[in-house]
């Protein structure tokens, strides 16, 4: 087999890809029209790579690749040969949108014979997607009788060739071509994607900094070019750096994290390097910026780590908005460009930093491509109450700038282009929701006390310093729940102790003497620091998580434990402990607790005024031991989401089973019951912060078992509230206590009814 560089280049004396960027500029500025301009193109390529083949497919509506130009295949093959949606190495090229390198083509598994391309003979071929955007039109192919790995040269020219392809594409200059795109893009559409953040919202697409169009590939001065680059270089460290010290940004301590790994892509010197050498090639420095991504961005994506991922988005981000730069149309935390007011942001992929650089007055709706619930910007636009759905496939190759667009974060959907009886029907909606919101909003300073005068202390959860104005904007208690391990996936690198011990002082500050519950870190099943060494697991959910981690490293829950005492010096702290399984545990946890208080005393630093440590009921064996916890907690708090999953045996995050069974029924209710009645036997003090806590007809459940304290999203306090407002506690109670007796199955139903019967808003 040959090896790369062993063959002789037509021009060896010029680098090839200065070659061929002369050439196709003097292609296009010669007359003719597109399909002659393609002809030349595979033909020229074809003569500089000393390569028998060079074809050019491109897609059709359906997803399939037509033969559009070639040189070295059957003529008759042209605009006949198609090949399906993902079929044979050309297909995988545009499917995946990746280069395929490969020395013998036919025995890949991949591989699809066409015998009236007249193919048979050759066996290397090089594929490269012609795309524009991450959007992919075509694939860009050589091929030899000879079986060789090309070499990187090789791949560099004919993805540079394929950039200008695309631009050609896409000018509308090939008849024919490309119509896949538009005539997709006048349709309305509905799109399946994931809930991120709660909500629903109307609007008109605004495309997530709109990626610069590089038309110019080729330098007419390459000297010129690299003082623009470094200028342009400079110009994003400087902006980055004034971007880290604003203000809001600066005061929110887990953003200036994610900014600190931009800052330091930004100033990596291997980047720069390769930045210096593709314009030292002859490219414009907006073609090296974006030749330079999609090499990182294709080594990246071979590792299939989280970690990883993170970074392609540092890389994507800083690449974007180095292009910005270089076309002048930057943009800094300051001024927000212009967006319509009622703007819905489309993202092929986005970081949290960059979404609280928009205008959040105008953003009603967020739509990433790649996000997920669990991703860091889902976390940031709950806090924001912005609709937002992940997992929208495609998205960004249908919408263009301009499209009017819902997001339905309730079921997950987008529809793009909706008719105007879809946009009446979510209207009507919106309306109903606004309307509602702004009871609640009325109700905020009236206390939550049921008709026959019981007082439920409703709380939020809570764990961005963001979250906190909810606090009063609800009209909570308090917040219930603050899980802290979101300051720890927001992070780079493990927060060292006066980093933590600032972050939850300032949310003290914030809560303003209203009690909040500090949730010690619960990493591990979906929740990941991709900064410590965790061993991959089976059932990650009942694995080493939680507290369990807490006491095995103790470092961890020390440093934590520690910050915390430090920040809430001369206060109230409540700290609380997640996934306990046993009564014995909470024992290791106080001498834990104990051990930093006296180093902290010895040191001569103030203490809390007030202690006060709590268990989750989270694992089901606890409830068997229940007399034996009380006298070490000084108050309990159900988690809900993980008790109904160890319950019922039913993975929370399994869209199959988690909301399989209902947590309505008697076996649930019954281990409630147990728990309320227990918790009063022993006077400590009992809360429910898991999902079930936010939703109206659960929460009168709740009540009626006993349960005096919930805690849940901010947006449920006004409807958990006005429900109890028109509650009788004495007649739920009496009605519960008879269905779980009973062992009624529909309990729902029931509940349902009375509430209809007495007028109980749910
Ligand atoms: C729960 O399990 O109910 C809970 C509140 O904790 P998390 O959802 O963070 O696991
Ligand atoms: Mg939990």
């Amino acid at each position: 087999m040959q090896r790369r560089g062993d063959e002789p280049r037509a021009l060896t004396s010029e680098p090839a890809l200065r070659v061929i960027m002369r050439r196709l500029r003097e292609i296009m500025s010669q007359p003719g029209d597109g399909q002659e301009r393609l002809n030349k193109i595979v033909k020229q390529i074809a003569g500089v790579m000393v390569a028998e083949v060079c074809s050019i497919y491109l897609k059709r509506q359906d997803g399939s690749l037509e033969l559009f130009a070639s040189e070295g295949l059957n003529p008759d093959a042209v605009h006949v040969v198609r090949m399906k949606r993902g079929e044979g190495l050309v297909g995988r090229c545009a499917e995946l949108n990746i280069t395929v390198n490969e020395p013998e083509a036919s025995s890949h598994p991949s591989f699809s014979y066409r015998p009236e391309t007249g193919e048979e003979i050759y066996h290397s071929l090089l594929a490269v997607p012609i795309a524009r955007s991450g959007q992919v039109l075509g694939v860009l192919v050589v091929q030899n009788r000879t079986q060789k790995e090309y070499s990187d040269e090789d791949v560099e020219v004919l993805q540079a060739t394929a950039m200008v392809v695309a631009e050609h594409l896409v000018s509308g200059a090939v008849a024919g071509a490309g119509t896949a795109i538009e005539i997709e893009r006048s349709l309305s559409t509905v799109i399946q994607g994931e809930r991120m953040a709660e909500g629903i919202a109307l609007g008109h697409v605004v495309l997530h900094e709109p990626r610069i169009v590089v038309t110019h590939l080729m330098a007419e001065d390459p000297e010129a070019e690299l003082l623009r680059l470094e200028t342009a270089i400079a110009s994003l460290r400087a902006s980055l750096d004034e971007m880290f010290d604003h203000e809001h940004l600066s005061a929110a301590g887990e953003h200036r994290d994610v900014l600190e790994a931009y800052r330091m892509f930004a100033h990596d010197k291997g980047w720069e390097r390769r930045l210096r050498e593709a314009v030292d090639g002859g490219l414009t420095a907006e073609a090296a910026v974006e030749r330079v991504q999609n090499s990182i961005r294709a080594r990246m994506l071979r590792q299939n780590d989280a970690y990883w991922r993170e970074r392609q988005r540092d890389l994507d981000d800083l690449s974007d908005r180095l292009l910005r730069i270089l076309a002048g149309r930057i943009t800094s935390a300051d001024e927000p460009s212009a967006l319509p007011p009622d703007t819905i942001l489309v993202a092929r992929t986005m970081g949290p930093a960059e979404l609280l650089d928009y205008d959040r007055r105008r953003l009603r709706g967020l739509i990433v491509e790649d996000g997920s619930g669990q991703s860091h910007v889902a976390i940031v636009a709950k806090a924001l109450g912005i609709a937002a759905v992940g997992q929208a496939r495609g998205i960004v190759e249908r919408v263009s700038a301009g499209d009017a667009a819902i997001v339905d974060a309730m079921s997950g959907q987008v529809h793009l282009r909706p008719s105007s009886d879809v946009i009446a029907a979510y209207s009507d909606k919106v309306r109903f929701l606004a309307r509602r919101q702004r009871q609640y909003r009325a109700l905020r300073d009236v206390p939550a006390v049921t008709r026959d005068g019981v007082k439920v202390n409703l709380n939020i959860n809570a764990g961005l310093l963001v979250d906190m104005p909810h606090l009063k904007d609800a009209g909570a208690d308090g917040v219930g729940l603050f899980r802290t391990e979101l300051l720890f996936m927001l992070s780079n690198s493990l927060p060292k102790v006066e980093r933590q011990a600032d972050s939850y002082r300032a949310i003290l500050a914030r809560a303003d003497g209203r009690p909040v519950v500090f949730r010690t870190l619960d990493i591990g099943g979906d929740k990941v620091l991709h900064y410590l060494r965790q061993p991959k697991e089976e059932n990650p959910a009942m694995g080493w998580r939680a507290v369990r981690m807490g006491l095995d490293r103790p470092a961890l829950l020390r440093t934590q434990v520690r910050a915390l005492l430090r920040a809430a010096a001369g206060q109230e702290l409540r700290i609380m402990i997640p996934m306990v399984s046993s009564a014995a545990e909470m024992d290791a946890v106080h001498a834990l607790i104990s051990k930093e208080r006296e180093i902290l005393m010895q040191r001569g630093h103030e203490l809390p005024e007030k202690l006060l440590v709590g268990a989750m009921i989270e694992v089901p064996c606890l409830l068997f031991e229940l007399d034996e916890l009380m006298p070490r907690v000084d108050f309990v708090s159900v988690g809900s989401n993980d008790m109904m999953q160890f319950l019922f045996a039913a993975d929370r995050t399994n869209a199959r089973v988690g909301s399989r069974f209902d947590p309505l029924t008697p076996a649930p209710l019954r281990a409630l019951k147990m728990l309320a009645q227990t918790t009063q036997k022993h006077g400590v003090p009992l809360t429910l912060c898991g999902e079930m806590a936010g939703r109206p007809i659960e929460a009168m459940a709740l009540i009626a078992l006993g349960f005096r304290s919930l805690s849940m999203a901010p947006a449920s306090i006004g409807p958990v509230k006005s429900m109890i407002l028109s509650l009788d506690t004495t007649r739920v109670s009496k009605l519960v206590d008879e269905l779980v007796v009973a062992g009624v199955q529909n309990i729902r139903e029931h509940l349902d009814t009375f509430a209809k019967s007495e007028g109980v808003d749910v």
